[in-house]
């Protein structure tokens, strides 16, 4: 392929563009071609703006309060000589940004991969055959299929047109869908009205279409502009934002409180140095740095737990929200169910007959009273059999010995059903060519294929029994013989199909003249002959039955959201175990979407809330009982799969697309989506989500207390006039090792069993209840007790300053680290939750006391940091007072677990 010299790819006919890419706009390029191709053009991706250099994250990192705290007491440390410890303070300075620096781009990388996981496909056509690639492996010539719910890959000269709409805000900023059209247009016409053409990154949001790549990548007009896009995740969230709020209200309370500890040195006349380092200690040693950190951390190990069981989450605030979700939307067929779908009866001229066999291999018969009939005898059947096999765009092929299928289930069914019949769909296919269709969409609830006969064209129609009863006047009972429809009766025949919870599928057919070579919805609206009905069954899931279970014990409502008849969401709900309303007859109450459109919108939050099962729902309806649902304080997750759920998507709280049926649309709108569109997973989901959120408050709740406890030693001694227990730099020790190894570990603890028998937590309850406050004061008391008192006691035994402010900095992290196994589960004892079932927890404290090891005993290390080794006695002590904490924290929740049990609060 030449160079390409033009940009009016709009000004030119068809044919020439084929010319210039050496392409067909029926055929496509071919392989090898393709492979040349992206070699010389290159992957069809936009080169990411780099949103910030990793230089400038790292230097961010310095741009904290504290860190400013830390820079002006190296500077003030280093005119006062001390230059030892200007030099520790700098150093860990520099590691905290280090650590911070390595974190941030952890949480970063894990959301940036798993967005990379989710990969854009693309239908093109290469040889003749239709086939789905990655959308990165397009290249110029290539000719690309559209259809309504697809993200168009690449920049494309449209070459066939069907009711093709698009909505290209994504480019243009207007947020009209365009009809698109395939006449020349002038050389000037400006992006927004250049109708022939689709460009890469808009949306299909109605009708087909096909056309020819003629720029991919970074050369598409949205590569162009890509630098206004802004492809960074954004990784704070509602919780992040409220803790770093947090610290900074600390700050100022802590900078007056170092204010007022500076004055009162003042006033007793201490020596100006020992007066600033203790001011220095104090706000060092208050303030939880590493928090904001650790929180993201943790909510990104959520992200990769929930990947693995799998739930992809787009959007990290995600995580935080799952976990207080009360509701839980789903769709049915293949959510809810396997979407194994196998037709079990069929209706047809007024008789019932039976089909046997299950699955997607042709291996049955049909019935009548149990024989087996011949097709010959059983007009209307045979013509019912030949609809389903024409009006089908699935196939079924054997591969290893098993029957598999190729598109939609619900098709491959009914195409087996046929075989099972006894059609020869080969020739068929050869007697009756399809001039034209339109394809299914939950909006209309239908599908049409037009077919050239001999002297005149026919279209077959199949959709929801509804759909067709609307358009039949007449009725198909015997070979050639028609008479006037009785919908009483069909629908009597399809109920009880759909009370058995058999979808039910409705046929028809019409006839047209020879002349007729395109078919639209207008065609449709009148003088359909029905043909029969088939009702098909698609199993529940068994873990879904599992899941729903679990969901509502934890206080979750499920409800079945679906496009299907409401007879038969009723009973696969029912099968499932979905919770609701019920009818006199003991089945669960289903509200269709003609029922919704006549409820005011005072009575929509209450229905919403009381029934389980929604059927015939309209995409619209979805954005209603979402937001009704949140108007009684719920916290909605919903699922989605088509162009219009968007907005229902958007607007949830959770907006769960599904991965292998969704369109791009859906997964576009949604925080999370479905590997598997499997319901477990979103239970699962939630699960994680209230595990992640439990491991975080255990790890505040973990390390405030040290902040607390070295704060009030360093303020108690200056207000008492007495000698400071530890020295600023030995404070950062403490605060940078425990709050990662003795902190962190907890964001392995393993969800706790009964994490799905508690009620949903309330999104606006605080993270640090009254309880948990209460507890961190009595640590921090104890902490101040035992680190000040062991200090005292050894200055009294007469050691030195230092061997003394060793004793109070070990403690500190011997209480810590014993605290931290109390620290495990809110409430429940180390034996409950089995005590070695977090190894991290070991590797922590085992790394944590080599490190305070070599801070006591290496030379280098104590002129660092003014340390001496400690003797076996005081190490006895240390770890005496490490115990008690443990054993008294143990006592406080064992009286908390009572105290909770008798108000029946929470846990069980
Ligand atoms: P859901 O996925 O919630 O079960 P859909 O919106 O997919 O519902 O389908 C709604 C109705 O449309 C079905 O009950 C069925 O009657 C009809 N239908 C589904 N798939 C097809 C299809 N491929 N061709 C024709 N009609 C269909
Ligand atoms: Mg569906």
């Amino acid at each position: 392929m030449k160079e390409i010299l033009t940009k009016d790819w709009h000004h030119l006919e068809v044919n020439e563009i084929e010319k210039i890419f050496e392409t067909d706009s029926s055929e496509g390029i071919g392989k090898e071609e393709a492979d040349k191709r992206i070699g010389q053009f290159g992957e069809n991706k936009i080169t990411k703006q780099q949103q910030q250099s990793s230089f400038m994250r790292f230097l961010l990192q310095f741009h904290q309060p504290l860190i400013y705290i830390l820079l002006g007491a190296t500077i003030v440390t280093l005119f006062l000589g001390e230059y030892i410890d200007a030099g520790v303070i700098f150093a860990v300075v520099l590691l905290n940004a280090i650590i911070g620096f390595v974190q941030e781009s952890k949480a970063l990388s894990a959301i940036d991969s798993l967005s990379k996981s989710m990969t854009t496909q693309a239908v093109v056509v290469r040889n003749g055959d239709r086939i789905k690639i990655e959308a990165s492996a397009l290249v110029p010539g290539d000719l690309v299929l559209l259809e309504s719910g697809d993200r168009v890959p690449a920049d494309l000269r449209l070459t066939r047109i069907k009711d093709l709409r698009i909505d290209e805000s994504a480019l243009t900023g207007e947020s009209v869908a365009v009809d698109k059209k395939q006449d020349l247009l002038e050389k000037e016409t400006v992006l927004g009205d250049r109708t022939n053409m689709a460009y890469a990154s808009t949306v299909v949001t109605y009708g087909r279409g096909s056309g020819i790549v003629i720029a991919t990548g970074d050369k598409s007009e949205i590569g162009k502009i890509s630098g206004h896009i802004s492809s960074a995740q954004d990784i704070k969230t509602p919780l992040t934002v409220k803790i770093e709020k947090f610290s900074h209200q600390l700050l100022f309370v802590i900078l007056g409180l170092t204010v007022l500890t500076f004055a009162i040195g003042l006033l007793r006349g201490q020596e100006f140095t020992e007066i600033f380092m203790s001011s220095v200690a104090f706000a060092v040693s208050v303030i939880p740095e590493g928090l904001p950190a650790a929180v993201t951390i943790m909510l990104a190990l959520g992200v990769s737990k929930m990947a693995k069981r799998r739930a992809i989450i787009r959007k990290l605030v995600a995580v935080e929200t799952l976990g207080s979700t009360t509701v839980i939307c789903s769709d049915k067929t293949g959510t809810l169910t396997e979407n194994q779908m196998t037709v079990q009866r069929i209706y047809a001229g007024d008789q019932l007959y039976k089909v046997t066999g299950i699955g997607y291999a042709p291996e049955g018969e049909i019935q009548t009273e149990g024989n087996k009939i011949k097709l010959a005898d059983h007009q209307v059947l045979n013509e019912c059999l030949q609809c389903g096999l024409l009006c089908n765009d699935s196939k079924i092929k054997k591969e290893e010995e098993k029957w598999k299928l190729e598109g939609d289930p619900t098709e491959a069914a009914i195409y087996v059903a046929s075989i099972k019949g006894g059609l020869d769909a080969d020739n068929i296919h050869k007697d009756y060519p399809r001039l034209e269709d339109i394809p299914f969409e939950s909006e209309y609830q239908y599908m049409a294929t037009l077919h050239k006969v001999a002297d005149h064209t026919i279209a077959y129609i199949k959709g929801s029994m509804e759909a067709l009863l609307e358009r039949s006047d007449k009725r198909l009972m015997g070979s050639d013989k028609e008479e006037e429809i009785n919908p009483a009766k069909i629908e009597e025949a399809a109920k009880k199909m759909s009370s058995d919870g058999l979808r039910v599928l409705g046929f028809g057919s019409i006839i047209f003249d020879s002349g007729k070579e395109q078919i639209s919805h207008d065609d449709l609206k009148h003088g359909v002959t029905f043909l029969g009905l088939q009702g098909m069954i698609d199993p529940p899931r068994d873990e879904a039955k599992t899941s729903v279970h679990l969901c509502q014990k934890a206080g979750i409502q499920v409800k079945m959201i679906t496009g299907d008849h409401a007879l038969t969401a009723s009973a696969i709900a029912g099968m499932i175990g979905l919770e609701g309303e019920k009818e006199e007859n003991g089945k669960l109450k289903a509200y269709t979407g003609r029922e919704l459109s006549d409820i005011s919108d005072e009575e929509y939050p209450d229905i919403a809330e009381r029934i389980a099962v929604f059927a015939r729902v309209a995409p619209e309806q979805k954005l209603k009982l979402v937001k009704a649902l949140q108007s009684k304080n719920n916290v909605v997750a919903m699922t989605g799969d088509g162009v219009n759920d968007g907005p229902a998507l958007k607007q949830a709280n959770i907006g769960v697309a599904m991965g292998i049926t969704g369109t791009e649309v859906a997964k576009d709108a949604s925080d999370m989506v479905l590997t598997d569109d499997n319901f477990a997973s979103i239970e699962s989901a939630v699960e994680e989500g209230r595990g992640v959120f439990d491991n975080l408050t255990k790890f505040i709740v973990c390390i405030l207390p040290t902040n607390l406890g070295q704060g009030l030693s360093i303020m108690a001694s200056i207000i008492l006039g007495m000698v400071l227990p530890i020295l600023p730099v030995q404070a950062l020790w403490v605060n940078m090792t425990t709050a990662v190894l003795l902190g962190l570990p907890l964001a392995f603890e393993p969800n706790e069993p009964d994490i799905m028998d508690r009620k949903p937590r309330n999104p606006d309850q605080p993270i640090m209840t009254k309880s948990l406050v209460l507890r961190t004061l009595l640590v921090g008391f104890l902490i101040l007790l035992f680190a000040t008192g062991l200090f005292h006691y050894e200055l009294y035994l007469g050691a030195d300053k230092d061997y003394a402010r060793t004793v109070t900095t070990t403690t500190i992290v011997v209480i810590q680290a014993f605290y931290l196994l109390n620290c495990r589960s809110l409430l429940k004892t180390n034996m409950e939750i089995g005590f070695f079932s977090n190894p991290w927890i070991f590797g922590g404290i085992g790394l944590m006391m080599v490190f305070q090891v070599l801070f006591i005993y290496v030379p280098i290390m104590n002129v660092f940091f003014h340390t001496l080794p400690l003797n076996l006695m005081t190490w006895l002590r240390i770890l005496a007072a490490g115990a008690l904490v443990y054993i008294i924290i143990s006592i406080e929740k064992y009286f908390r677990r009572k105290y909770k049990n008798k108000n029946g609060e929470r846990n069980k």
